[in-house]
């Protein structure tokens, strides 16, 4: 598990994230936060991207410079709460393209179903982040997981803001290649699969549904 998750246990990521947990912020202000989060997260995400030389001309000399080399990123992500983390990394890559897919967990079994999965075609290469982001059982993001698996692409990294340790284990166990970039490792889980302290749900809280 150490080597594949990254906690980025920043002090603007954890100021940030606690904004979010608060249950009086509202809608508005929680969305702003997910997206900033969401490019911190993203930051270290891409560390390793391929950069080229190129020669360049400034205002004041001739200079070789590096600029990113290799495919568009991959955004992926779970619907609806995913949603919240993908305007901003869209802002920061608006050439990137975007896949979604569509899980709800049972209420009872807690199981993530399958509903719908839309993914860009002829992907196979590119980086793949897929943003998910509550990790609390970890069942959406392994079928998600494997859904992009099936799909032809490989070295995802995960993004997301909480996760429980059960979540994490979950994951790592059933993908123990893929690297999870995470901004807070919560207690656990309550009698309902939510995640404690946490968030609430991510998605009501995005769109003020609760
Ligand atoms: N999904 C959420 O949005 N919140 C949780 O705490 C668990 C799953």
């Amino acid at each position: 598990m150490e080597k594949t998750l990254h906690l980025i246990d920043h002090p603007l990521v954890r100021h940030k994230l606690t904004l979010c947990r608060q249950r009086e912020t509202p809608p508005h202000e929680f969305r702003g936060l997910v997206e900033q989060i969401t490019g911190l997260l993203l930051y270290e995400a891409m560390r390793d991207l391929p950069l080229s030389q190129n020669d360049i001309i400034t205002p004041v000399a001739a200079s070789q410079e590096q600029i990113l080399a290799g495919p568009v990123p991959v955004f992926v992500v779970v619907l609806r709460a995913g949603l919240g983390m993908l305007e901003g990394v869209l802002r920061l890559f608006p050439e990137a393209r975007a896949g979604h897919i569509g899980l709800y967990r049972d209420s009872e079994t807690l199981e993530p179903v399958q509903y719908y999965c839309k993914l860009p075609e002829s992907i196979s290469g590119h980086p793949c982040y897929l943003l998910e982001p509550m990790l609390a059982t970890g069942g959406s993001a392994v079928l998600a997981l494997n859904l992009l698996k099936e799909a032809g692409l490989g070295g995802m990294k995960l993004l997301s803001l909480i996760a429980s340790p059960e979540g994490i284990e979950t994951i790592s166990r059933h993908h123990p290649d893929v690297a999870i970039y995470l901004a807070s490792l919560d207690k656990g889980l309550n009698e309902k699969g939510y995640i404690v302290p946490g968030l609430g749900d991510a998605g009501d809280r995005l769109y003020g549904t609760c």
